[in-house]
């Protein structure tokens, strides 16, 4: 069986984001979960023209297709754990500078305001899912998604994401989501990727 999607390695050790994410998360939701997506998407694939797609095509392709959830969620799974370890890093968090800070005063209030609204989105999500910061049509976004689903099958441009799986935070928070959140908000975010993906 060929293997064209691969686990792409963590941006950091499996301790860097510790205590507000610990490494036992760590090792099960990357090394556990996000691994488990790609080895499903990779036996799905076999076989099929989606072997030879880009991820990204994969899950453009497959989008609202009814007999092709199972592509779909494992393929947008893959990218929404890869896009959500790199919208974290150690020592982040706190108020942004540069142009993303520019564009949360524009768009959505301020700092404060955004912080709240962020942190309402994970919470608020009900059940599995996603808090996106999006850029659409020029202009700053909040949004939520349920289970897989991800800006990336349609015209927004994620810029950073929180995971309120329960998988990303039980082990740490137990039922405490907004916790989560809220440690992610103030100590992790990586708001230089942020300014990166406005271009
Ligand atoms: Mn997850």
């Amino acid at each position: 069986m060929s293997t064209p999607f691969i686990l792409p390695p963590l941006p950091y050790a499996d301790d860097a984001l510790a205590p507000v994410i610990s490494s036992n998360t760590m090792g099960f939701h990357y090394g556990k979960h996000h691994k488990t997506y790609v080895d499903n998407l990779n036996k799905l694939a076999d076989g099929t023209d989606f072997a030879a797609m880009s991820l990204v095509d994969v899950i453009k392709k497959t989008a609202g297709v009814a007999d092709k959830a199972g592509v779909f969620n494992n393929a947008a799974q893959i990218w929404n754990h890869t896009f959500f370890w790199e919208s974290m890093k150690a020592n982040g968090g706190g108020k942004p500078t540069g142009k993303i800070a520019e564009l949360i005063d524009r768009d959505l209030g301020g700092y404060d305001k955004f912080k709240t609204d962020f942190a309402q989105a994970a919470v608020t999500q009900f059940g599995s899912g996603w808090a996106w910061l999006v850029a659409d049509q020029g202009k700053l976004a909040i949004r939520k998604t349920g289970n897989a689903e991800t800006p990336v099958s349609g015209s927004a441009v994620p810029l950073l994401t929180i995971d309120v799986w329960e998988h990303a935070y039980y082990l740490d928070y137990q039922n405490r989501r907004a916790d989560f959140a809220n440690a992610v908000i103030d100590k992790l975010l990586d708001w230089d990727r942020a300014n990166e993906r406005l271009g």
